[in-house]
């Protein structure tokens, strides 16, 4: 074991993105506690050496620094700010840091709520996908000065990350995030297009991708998706209901500066509509089966029919804010 001030690591939220970082931190040396909802989920890391931890409590009441790594805002709330959450229980003095891509309003409010504490809290979104935190080369996209986090905290950051940009202060990481989010949904949406308009013409798409890869027409996302969309491999990196919600939230930050983004718009329709007949837990990849036949689709497990069934709902007013994942008609509603 190495000796440092800051030893004990607790990390909440091991799913694709959590298991991979946290796995990056045991090997670095610290002694690692997790906790996640689904238990299974934490099993690899429990072998390796993690201890495992009953509940949120259990995993941060004598950790020198707290990794979150969930899925939505809520969960982020949850985690944060319940009655036995990170910051009911989390010792004096501690670091608190969420890597799940959020909300920057809610950023600054876990922030001043640390504060008040007696903790310190900040955002620090991620990018560079499940390969970038196995191998520990991602971007970290923090929301606080570098010159206020001690050398220790940076030297434990450094273990899962080839990069860490800085924007100052609490929920400027969210919004950092965010933006990469608008310009990768428009990406997917540029490389899907052009794959669907290849297929049509008669070309060699993967040919055409490699060609797009040489030139300005490529992008981040052709580059590391498209080969896995043409190959019909839609296993999740990172889950098309996650850009969804990305999207959704770049989309409400925008509002506040009464910006209009329209590629994002149209990403979020698509992406919206991926999720609402089956896709939600597909990669984001799977954006190309909205072009394919209906056939390709309903191998991967997409299911056409809930789209109609929401077009009737739609047509019987149902004008609800609910998200319609896979069942058609939210089912907060008698039609
Ligand atoms: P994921 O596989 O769904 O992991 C999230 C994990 O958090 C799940 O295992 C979930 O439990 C757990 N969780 C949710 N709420 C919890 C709670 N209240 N208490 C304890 N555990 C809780 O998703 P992911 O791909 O790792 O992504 C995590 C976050 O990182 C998302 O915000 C995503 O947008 C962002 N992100 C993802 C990528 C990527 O490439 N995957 C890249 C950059 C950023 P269950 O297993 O029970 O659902």
């Amino acid at each position: 074991m190495v000796h440092r001030t800051i030893s004990k690591v607790a990390f909440i939220g091991t799913g694709i993105m959590g298991s991979a970082i946290a796995g990056r931190i045991l090997d670095a040396g610290y002694a690692l506690s997790v906790s996640t909802r689904t238990p299974e989920k934490a099993k690899d890391l429990v072998e390796r050496g993690a201890t495992w931890a009953e509940s949120v409590a259990e995993a941060v009441s004598d950790a020198d620094v707290v990794f979150t790594m969930v899925g939505y805002p809520e969960d982020v709330e949850d985690v944060y700010l319940s009655s036995r959450g990170v910051l009911a229980c989390a010792k004096k003095g501690a670091w608190l840091i969420d890597l799940t891509t959020s909300s920057p309003e809610l950023a600054r409010d876990i922030h001043g709520a640390a504060e008040i504490e007696g903790l310190h809290a900040f955002d620090c979104p991620v990018t560079g996908g499940q390969s970038g935190a196995l191998a520990g080369t991602l971007t970290l996209i923090i929301g606080a000065f570098e010159a206020d986090l001690p050398g220790e905290l940076l030297e434990l950051l450094s273990c899962f990350s080839a990069k860490k940009c800085f924007f100052g202060h609490a929920g400027a990481g969210q919004s950092a995030k965010l933006c990469n989010q608008v310009s990768l949904a428009s990406c997917m949406v540029g490389y899907a297009d052009a794959l669907a308009l290849a297929g049509q013409a008669g070309l060699d798409v993967g040919a055409v991708l490699d060609l797009m890869g040489s030139g300005t027409g490529g992008s981040g996302a052709s580059t590391a998706l498209g080969p896995k969309s043409v190959a019909g491999d839609y296993a999740p990196g990172f889950l098309s209901e996650h850009l969804r919600k990305d999207i959704g939230l770049a989309l409400a930050h925008s509002e506040e500066f009464g910006l209009s983004m329209p590629g994002a718009e149209t990403a979020y329709a698509l992406f919206d509509l991926l999720c609402q007949i089956g896709g939600s837990r597909l990669g984001t990849q799977a954006i190309t089966l909205l072009y394919a036949d209906e056939a390709e689709g309903a191998a991967a497990g997409l299911d056409w029919s809930l789209a109609q069934q929401l077009d009737e709902c739609e047509g019987e007013g149902c004008h609800c804010d609910h998200h319609h994942d896979g069942d058609g008609c939210c089912g907060h509603h008698q039609h």
